[in-house]
Order: C-alpha cells, then sequence, then structure tokens
C-alpha cells in the first residue's frame, strides 16, 4: 500500500540522517501534541488568554457572535495580486486586494492543496483529503463508491449548531450528486455552479473543443454524462431549482458577475436577519477556460482573458467588503480572501503567475502558496504581514474558535488536521500556532515544511515546460529527500541537502509521525483513488 511505502522511505531517511548523529528532535520542532487525534500545536497561552479577552471584549460590544466570509479564487496565483508582486506589474491591478492587504494581515506562507476538490473539502472539514477521500477534482464521468460526506462533519453543520446561517455562493465542486451538495451537507442555502468553469463552458465553446461540439454523436454521449450546466439555487431540506443555464461563453463570462449581485444582495438581507452567517463566496473565474465578462471586456491592461478574469474577480472582493461596510457588518466579520490553489500553467496564456517552482497540481511552492488575506477593521492592525506558515484548513479551526466551539465537541473517533489560528490572525503580534504543513498528491505523501525549510520526499516532475498536470510525472527521490531552505531559495532550486543543513532529520520525525496518526485512523477511498 501507498501509505506503507510512504513510511517506510520516511524510515530510511531517518535512519539515513541518524547516523550522522543529528537528532534534534524537541527542540526546532516547538509543537507539542494535546490530544491523540489533532495536529499538535505551539504552545503559546499567553496569545490563547489575550485573543479569548478581545474576542469577549467584542462580543460585550456587538452583542452576538462575529460573521465569517471567505472569499476563495478559484486558481489565482500567488502573483496574480498585487501585493504580492503582481498587480500592474503583471497586466491586471487588483486595487481591492491590495487594499485589503494594506489594512488587514498579509499571509506570505499560506497553503492550500494541489488542486481545487482537495482544498475546497479540506478547508470545510479541517481534514486531509486523504483521510476523507477527496483527493482529487471530480470529472466528468467519475464514479465515486460511497458519499464522503456521509460520515464528515462539515463547518457549516457545526456552525448552525452554533446559531449561525451558512451560505455558498458560486463554485462548489465537491460533487453534484444527492447527498453531496452544499445544502445537503449543511449550508442553509446554496447559489451557483456545481463544476468548474471549463467543465460547464466546454459543451459550448467549439473554438477550443469542436470536436465535441461540432461531433454531434460525440455531443449527445457527452449530454448522457449530465454535468451539470445550470445556476443551482438549493436550500437545506428544501426545494433545489435550476435557475438559469450556461448557453454560451459569454453566458460563462457573465457568471462571476451573477454570483456577486446575489451575494450583495443576500448581505443586505444578512444584515437585516441579525443573525451571525457564515459565506463563502467561491467565484468560478480564474479556473479555465476564461472568458471576459462581456459587459467589462478590457477591464485589465494586459486585455488577455485570464487578467481581465483577474482584475474582475478583484472588482467583486471590493463590491462585495463594500456591502458589508454600507450594511454596517464590518466590524463584526472576520474576512479571509484566498485561493483554492496554485495557478494552472497548463492553461497557459490562460493561466495565473507564480514566482515558485511548479504549478497547480504539484507540491511546490507554485502550487500550494497561495495569496491569504486576513481583513477585520478594527480587530486585525493594518498592515501586517507574517511569513508565519498557514494551512487553509486552520480556517475550520478559526471559524470554531469564532463561534465559540470546543474542539472537544467533534466526533473523536477521527483525526483532525486544522489548527486554531485565531490568536496568530488577530492580534497584533501573533504568531502561528502551526509547526509543520504537510503536502499531499492524492493518496501519495510528499513533502513537508518546519520554519522555512521544505523537505521532498516525492516530487512532480513536468516532461514539458509548463505542463505540470497533462504531462508530468510523480517520481521518488533519491537517497536523501530534496531539502531546501525557503529563505535563500524560494524557487526550490538548489537543495541543501544532507550535508548543509541541520533539520533534515528532524523534519524526517516529524513526517513520520504524521505518518503515524494513518493507523490508528486510516485514510477513506471513495473510489476517486490515485
Ligand atoms: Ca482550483
Amino acid at each position: 500500500m501507498k501509505l506503507i511505502r510512504f513510511a517506510s522511505l520516511v524510515v530510511i531517511v531517518v535512519g539515513l540522517c541518524a547516523t550522522s548523529g543529528t537528532v534534534f528532535a524537541g527542540s526546532f520542532d516547538r509543537s507539542v501534541r494535546t490530544a491523540e487525534n489533532f495536529e499538535p500545536t505551539i504552545p503559546h497561552p499567553d496569545q490563547d488568554q489575550e485573543v479569548a479577552r478581545k474576542l469577549a471584549n467584542l462580543a460585550k460590544k456587538m452583542g452576538k457572535k462575529p460573521n465569517i466570509v471567505w472569499l476563495v479564487v478559484d486558481d489565482m496565483g500567488y502573483g496574480d495580486v498585487g501585493r504580492y508582486g503582481g498587480g500592474i506589474g503583471v497586466g491586471a491591478a487588483t486595487p481591492s486586494m491590495d487594499r485589503l492587504a494594506d489594512e488587514g494581515l498579509r499571509l506570505t506562507s499560506c497553503y492550500a492543496q494541489q488542486t481545487c476538490t482537495p482544498t475546497r473539502s479540506a478547508i470545510l472539514t479541517g481534514r486531509l483529503p486523504v483521510r476523507t477521500g477527496l483527493t482529487r477534482p471530480i470529472l466528468a464521468g467519475d464514479k465515486i463508491t460511497e458519499n464522503p460526506w456521509a460520515d464528515e462533519v462539515s463547518l457549516p453543520t457545526i456552525l448552525a449548531d452554533a446559531g449561525y446561517t451558512s451560505l455558498l455562493v458560486g463554485k462548489w465542486h465537491i460533487g453534484e450528486a444527492e447527498g453531496m451538495r452544499p445544502h445537503d451537507v449543511g449550508f442553509d442555502e446554496y447559489y451557483g455552479f456545481y463544476a468548474a468553469q471549463k467543465e460547464i463552458s466546454q459543451r459550448v465553446d467549439k473554438r477550443r473543443y469542436p470536436d465535441l461540439v461540432i461531433d454531434q454523436e460525440k455531443f449527445a454521449a457527452f449530454e448522457e454524462l449530465g454535468i451539470g450546466h445550470s445556476l443551482v439555487h438549493g436550500f437545506k431540506n428544501g426545494k433545489t431549482k435550476n435557475v438559469s443555464s450556461i448557453e454560451s461563453t459569454e453566458d460563462m463570462g457573465r457568471a462571476d458577475k451573477v454570483l456577486a449581485d446575489f451575494t450583495l444582495d443576500k448581505i443586505k438581507k444578512l444584515a437585516k436577519d441579525g443573525k451571525p452567517f457564515f459565506l463563502e463566496h467561491c467565484f468560478m473565474k480564474v479556473h479555465a477556460d476564461n472568458f471576459a465578462n462581456p459587459d467589462f471586456e478590457g477591464l485589465s491592461a494586459s486585455k488577455y482573458p485570464y487578467k481581465d478574469a483577474v482584475a474582475e474577480v478583484d472588482m467583486h472582493i471590493g463590491n462585495i467588503v463594500k456591502a458589508l461596510e454600507d450594511n454596517g457588518l464590518l466590524e463584526n466579520t472576520f474576512v479571509f480572501i484566498t485561493s483554492d490553489n496554485g495557478p494552472q500553467m497548463d492553461a497557459w496564456p490562460d493561466g495565473g503567475y507564480t514566482p515558485f517552482r511548479g504549478a497547480k497540481g504539484t507540491t511546490f511552492e507554485g502550487g500550494v502558496r497561495i495569496p491569504g488575506i486576513a481583513y477585520w477593521p478594527g480587530v486585525i492592525a493594518p498592515g501586517r504581514e507574517s511569513d508565519d506558515v498557514f494551512d487553509l484548513m486552520d480556517l475550520f479551526g478559526t471559524a470554531l474558535n469564532l463561534a465559540g466551539v470546543s474542539r472537544e465537541t467533534l466526533p473523536d473517533d477521527r483525526y483532525y488536521d486544522f489548527v486554531d489560528q485565531t490568536s496568530f490572525l488577530l492580534l497584533d503580534k501573533g504568531r502561528s500556532n502551526r509547526e509543520a504543513v504537510y503536502f499531499w498528491w492524492g493518496s501519495e505523501f510528499m513533502a513537508c515544511r518546519m520554519r522555512e525549510y521544505k523537505s521532498h520526499v516525492k516530487v512532480i516532475l513536468p516532461q514539458a515546460p509548463h505542463m505540470y498536470i497533462d504531462l508530468a510525472l510523480i517520481q521518488d527521490v533519491g537517497l536523501a529527500p530534496w531539502l531546501f531552505n525557503l529563505y535563500i531559495d524560494p524557487k526550490e532550486e538548489m537543495t541543501v541537502g544532507h550535508r548543509r543543513n541541520a533539520w533534515l532529520a528532524t523534519l524526517g520525525a516529524k513526517m513520520k509521525a504524521h505518518g503515524a496518526t494513518f493507523k490508528k485512523y486510516p485514510p477513506k477511498d471513495i473510489g476517486l483513488g490515485m
């Protein structure tokens, strides 16, 4: 089994390094395991107390729990956002995201999984995809052997018990069968598209897919697959209706405006309702295939559809945050802006920019390091920035804390990978409570980052420039892991190896401990395999 291979590889690595006598576990690794089934955390008792006081004072002032808003862009690159080295310099200004970064916390070591479904499921369960079975994007014709949600406890389900209304607007991409839809798994309301843009638009895009669209026999067979191309409006325990459908590339280009308008209107209603809410707004853009919204064509300096998409998403982000402000919600709302994985370079030039090695589909930094902006005027100090590690799964733990939910209330028969990062995100001098980020590719364990070091035991190597998904190989590394120092080599090109770094064995021990969690809590297979 692959996991056993993973475990034995790490044992070999640790054994190899132990011979040099460099074992530093316990000093370099600051984290402590406080429960068998939770990711170890770096103890910060002062931070914990201070943030608890801060939230208690806020609750006293506001009289209710804070709202939680996640704005998730699809496939946006680290280097697309102005404050992350992109913006006007790469032909698509991002004034809204730049302003929110300036007025909030800009995370520079924020990590996603390397593709869509894994990230989207991980942030709603606080668990790695290999544990939930949602190891890769669900594609047309995929046969899933069991509903992964049948025994997962989603964040909106937990928040409902804490008095929250939950909505998901936009892209879902975690299954469109009954029982797997957002409003089946805890969200009170869903308004969006189940699949990614390309999955929807290919049936109407004869320029890119003539062999599908023009060939009537193939088109009929494709329609049999039943991939939804409708804008769906669904309610928990209620009706699910198709509002409209994508019948042209122009419709696809306009989709994000339709979704943003829904969210803007909804924010007004949520403000009137008065209940705390969790809103996850997931943009369709900037996942390939991008079509400029015909009403905003040429919005970016670049004029390329991808760049216009970045500029449009940035505009909607600005409008959504303004709506929160206009409706008096901003001072009691935690806002987080991010992307679900790195840019899809296979789709270039319909792909984003990352300064790092690799892209979507790889566990090099280009695939997994993404922008992460936390914004909450009056609570998060403006101008903060941190290179402490943050895994998007930590949004789950942070949401629990904000909602006043103890992790002890979660089912104890499974392992949780999230870390509560409330104190890191909200305190002026908050530090990350996470010591390690683990990188997986399907059911293959790939790499681990601790502090500025990242050790790879497997790598994805493209066989042609930029082809990280369609023409790439997954390969074992050699005798020693590929160890990089991301401070002196953010592009992961020059290994510091086992000779020029003291921490190889410590990272090896961390990976081994991570692998050991799967013995008592085995991974779930829902047929996506890999
Ligand atoms: Ca994605």
